[in-house]
């Protein structure tokens, strides 16, 4: 079985498996003048200072349905995002399928509350002839074409810090092959399995463009067998975060090959939609669910292969839009499940 959380030894960083996050708006809704739009290539690879917040339009360029966006391609040389932000940001994403038994129940899940996401794919999965092979690998394709990103999680699954430097490249360059077959591009959005990183590997992560992402809010979902075992470690942890870290939001982390994590997400939302009703009377920030890991990201710059990425220095203009946004589409809904 595939453990995506798993305590890391020898060397490698310990990444917590638990940490999350909000409420969404769909860019469709947002902004539809600006769907199919690709951003210049200059701005896309732009090495230097904050991608985020440089335009106010920049987070609703390229929106799904293209294989640049949803390879990553604008998130290529990144520092390594691990999901940390003050603000109630959320993005989810989905590790280890793609599963035809839950992955396509998920995408209509997403479809049905607007929220698009980020599925770090292990490439033997989607790779050879057999039929559930074939399947995995259209399904794979789907989730592009929804307008969601996939990344690589490796083509087997390893703990790249226990691998020799051979090893290790053949796991990214591999995944690299199976994607350029699958969907005729490579990816530049990785997350090593297990969260496991060492200096050694992120040289090598580096030197090939990616962006690590990591995430803050995990679930344990890999440890339980129900969706409210997962929703209440998410709680948890979610809630933990604010109260230890100051972290209100963040990147939640959960597989899309447990039946009990496609339904977790479902209960995870709902929550944060309840929440947002409570928010919106206090007068308090509400919980965004994005779909864009722009949120999140920094270009590399000049920093060292090794650097985390502090959280991104957002926009205020463009956040205080969303917030307005989101409190206009949050009283009409509160209102209406008030009298029901
Ligand atoms: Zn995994």
């Amino acid at each position: 079985m595939a453990l995506c959380a798993a305590v890391v030894s020898g060397g490698a960083l310990f990444v917590d498996s638990t940490r999350t996050a909000t409420n969404a708006v769909s860019d469709e809704q947002i902004n539809p003048d600006r769907i199919g739009e690709k951003p210049a290539e200059e701005e896309a690879f732009s090495r230097n200072g904050p991608v985020v917040g440089a335009n106010g339009n920049r987070l609703y360029l390229d929106k799904g349905e293209t294989a640049d966006w949803g390879l990553g391609n604008s998130f290529r040389n990144g520092l390594v995002m691990t999901g940390a932000t003050p603000h109630r940001l959320i993005l989810f994403t989905f590790d280890d399928g793609p599963d035809r038994r839950t992955t396509p129940l998920l995408l209509d899940r997403l479809d049905a509350v607007g929220v698009k996401a980020v599925f770090f794919l292990i490439a033997r999965r989607i790779t050879g002839n057999t039929p559930i092979e074939r399947q995995h690998a259209n399904i794979a394709r789907e989730i592009v074409r929804r307008g969601h990103i996939v990344g690589s999680h490796t083509h087997d699954h390893l703990q790249l810090p226990l691998l020799g430097n051979e090893d290790a490249l053949y796991q990214v360059t591999q995944t690299e092959r199976v994607f350029q077959k699958v969907f005729n591009r490579r990816p530049w959005l990785i997350r090593p399995p297990g969260g496991a990183r060492s200096p050694r590997i992120d040289r090598l992560l580096w030197e090939r463009g990616y962006t690590t992402m990591l995430w803050n809010i995990g679930a344990g979902d890999f440890q339980v067998s129900t969706a409210e075992q997962v929703f209440r470690t998410w709680r948890n942890v979610f809630e933990r975060r604010e109260t230890d870290e100051g972290e209100r939001g963040g990147i939640i982390m959960l597989h899309d090959t447990y039946p009990w994590s496609v339904d977790a997400f479902q209960l995870i939302v709902m929550n944060l939609m309840d929440r947002n009703c409570e928010l919106l009377k206090r007068g308090e920030e509400l919980f965004d669910i994005v779909d864009d890991p722009s949120f999140f990201f920094r270009a590399r710059g000049n920093r060292t292969e090794s650097a985390v990425s502090p959280p991104a220095t957002l926009d205020s203009n463009l956040l205080a839009s969303r917030q307005e946004r989101l409190r206009r589409q949050t009283a009409e809904r509160c209102r209406l499940s008030t009298f029901q």
